[in-house]
């Protein structure tokens, strides 16, 4: 133990684990790759305005849990608490949106930064694997992307999800329901809190996790049923295309997700074996995000799905990973001649793509042949002087103990044959 441990709320990555997530990313990411999504990379800290501003200031997200903060030459940033906003406004500045073909289509994989109160599931820094199809309306594209997260969720064996769908409406029908809703809350009895969230943000008391206000919710207008004629017809698409692909889902006509910029599709993946933390992954349709952010109008749509989460799933449903792949070699030296002369064929054997590793430290034999069968190699490489003086090594099956002796001008070769 040092002094010191990771701050509340992170967590390390350690092996074997971290196999699993670096596998994780990739099986998320690999979908979009398929689908014409390229890599995007931003800055983890960005213009705190660029979430007030486009994340919202009514969110949770942005009033409370904010990592905000000063810079020594004066700049307000802020650790980035979601990926969305970054890419937009990275896709902006680059013109991405006037020089390619829209949709721009992007995927990225990185850390976000939530102050929120630890517990299992949700952590203070986490990562996400997110995607962002910016400039082009079109419920195809809502449905791609529930499709290509479904695709990699499944690819990586995860059963127990399910995928909830609804629609938030445009900005000629939301306005008009977010009237009604905020007119049927004023007219119940609500803590402090919740009236003041029902004037800022009413859509989200909705979204009230406790009971009692749910009680009370009883009766409340839907938005189902303020949706305007393009918004239903451009809903009824999506679900039509999700259908024909085979991908289920579940109308929520409570869905509201807590981001401001959301407009008409939105979409949830929930895992049942979570607790409360059961979101693993969601997102939806940003219309308004451009122009509220400074630039055009460019409608768009995205998710991000959280990898730790995803991690905790695979768990849940007891998904064994691929254990994380080990050396195929260990090198075993006997004396400091046998050291340089391993040390120089573990080196070659790398060079020629075959994974190899040494007892570093000067051990004995005895600690250097438990180290190698701890490290899971397939094979040892165990060289003495008398072998090194006629220009062998001996080549130990860590599996049936069997031991040959291979020159040591056709170790590589001898290798590679018994390791296809
Ligand atoms: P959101 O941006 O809130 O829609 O989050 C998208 C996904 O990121 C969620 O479904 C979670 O899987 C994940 N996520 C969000 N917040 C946290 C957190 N504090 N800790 C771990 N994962 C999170």
């Amino acid at each position: 133990m040092s002094t010191f441990s990771a701050p509340k709320g992170t967590y390390d990555l350690l092996p074997p684990d971290s196999a699993t997530v670096l596998a994780v990313r990739e099986a998320l990411a690999a979908p979009l790759r398929r689908a014409g999504y390229g890599y995007i990379e931003t800055p983890v800290f960005e213009d705190v305005a660029l979430f007030s501003r486009g994340v919202g200031e009514s969110t949770d997200i942005v009033s409370k849990e904010m990592y905000a903060f000063t810079t020594r030459g004066g700049d307000e940033l802020a650790l980035r608490p979601e990926g969305t906003a970054s890419v937009l406004r990275a896709a902006l500045q680059a013109n991405l949106h006037r020089t390619g073909n829209l949709p721009v289509k992007l995927w990225y994989s990185g850390s976000q930064y939530r102050y929120e109160r630890p517990q299992k599931g949700r952590y203070r820094q986490f990562w996400q694997v997110g995607a962002e199809a910016i400039g082009a309306e079109d419920p195809a594209l809502d449905a791609e992307l529930i499709i290509l997260a479904d695709d990699a969720y499944r690819s990586l064996g995860l059963r127990n999800f399910r995928i909830l769908l609804n629609s938030l409406g445009d900005r000629q029908c939301r306005p008009v329901y977010r009237a009604a809703l905020q007119e049927f809350l004023r007219g119940l009895e609500l803590d402090e809190d919740t009236v003041r969230r029902a004037e800022l943000n009413p859509l989200r008391v909705l979204d009230d996790k406790r009971a009692s206000v749910q009680a009370q919710l009883v009766g409340a207008p839907m938005l189902a049923d303020y949706l305007c004629e393009d918004c239903k017809a451009y809903h009824e698409q999506v679900r039509e295309l999700l259908t024909a692909a085979g991908v289920g889902f579940e109308d929520d006509p409570k869905l509201v997700r807590g981001l401001d910029y959301y407009t008409r599709t939105t979409f949830e993946f929930v895992h049942d074996g979570l607790g409360s933390q059961s979101a693993v992954g969601g997102g939806g349709r940003y219309d308004g995000l451009s122009e509220m952010i400074g630039g055009p109008a460019l409608p768009s749509v995205g998710w991000a799905l959280g990898v730790d989460r995803t991690l905790l799933a695979l768990e849940a449903e007891g998904v064994v990973r691929e254990p994380a792949p080990s050396s195929d070699v260990f090198a075993v030296p006997l004396g400091e001649q046998a050291r340089k002369v391993l040390f120089g064929a573990v080196t070659g054997l790398r060079r020629e793509g075959v994974s190899a590793d040494l007892a570093y430290g000067g051990k004995g034999l005895k600690a250097a042949m438990k180290a190698a069968d701890r490290s899971g190699a397939r094979f040892a490489l165990v060289a003495g002087e008398r072998d090194l003086a006629e220009g062998l090594v001996q080549l130990k099956d860590l599996t049936s103990g069997d031991q040959t002796p291979v020159a040591l001008d056709a170790l590589v070769a001898t290798l590679k044959e018994k390791l296809k």
